[in-house]
């Protein structure tokens, strides 16, 4: 676990950073899937469980909230995500996605149980030191949490940096399959461009130290 800015911590739960979650403040932010929860108890002990107040998911996809449940129960603590992904998260399935073979793979193995949502998030709410903004497309309910003073984005999937099937880091867009309204989610990518963050923690792949990037992907972006 490693700090890549003031009081937030990075959990790689993959290799290579393939999938992660993150401490920030006294919140944990996503859960990986059912079977990241050791790695997660140990993250959270490292900073202290009294010291997490809730948990909170960017959205409520398998990759996502897999150990969000366990978690919920082990420290007592409430989860809260975004107004459109309560419904997934307390059916306990990624709802409003193209059936395939993957997502199934997904469904058996990764999907966490149902849990109830104790608080839906909104534009402007404040978690911690973060202010959270809805940037919905990859799911209905997607937010991110965007800390003004030193440019910090936590991201979840509006973006990612690696490519999940080469594993090769790289700023782009999340896999279409796995988006639920793909030109949403594009506007969504554009309302985090402009404020122009410098630090930016994705779900999936390394922290990226570069706001230029994401301008260059901004600018070729159809539509
Ligand atoms: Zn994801």
């Amino acid at each position: 676990m490693k700090e890549v800015a003031k009081n937030v911590f990075l959990i790689p739960l993959f290799p290579k950073h393939m999938v992660n979650a993150y401490i920030i403040d006294g919140f944990l932010v996503d859960a990986g899937i059912r079977s990241s929860e050791k790695k997660l108890l140990k993250a959270i002990n490292q900073v202290g469980r009294e010291k997490i107040e809730a948990h909170v998911l960017t959205h409520a996809h398998p990759d996502h909230q897999g150990a969000s449940a366990a978690i919920c129960q082990q420290l007592n603590i409430p989860l809260w995500c975004g107004q459109g992904d309560v419904a997934a998260m307390e059916s306990g399935l990624a709802s409003e996605e193209p059936e395939n073979f993957i997502i199934r793979f997904q469904q058996r193995f990764w999907t966490g149980p149902a849990y109830p949502v104790a608080r839906s998030l909104h534009e402007g709410d404040q978690v911690g030191s973060f202010t959270v903004l809805e940037t919905p497309g990859h799911s209905p309910g997607h937010i991110v949490f965007w800390r003004e003073e030193d440019g910090v984005l936590i991201a979840g999937d509006v973006l990612g940096n690696a490519n999940l099937l080469t594993t090769m880091t790289g700023l782009r867009e999340p896999p279409e399959i796995f988006t639920s309204d793909v030109a949403e989610n594009r506007k969504s990518i554009r309302k985090v461009a402009k404020l122009q963050p410098k630090i930016i923690c994705f779900g999936h792949g390394p922290v990226l130290h570069n706001s230029n990037q994401l301008n260059q992907l901004v600018a070729a972006l159809p539509g």
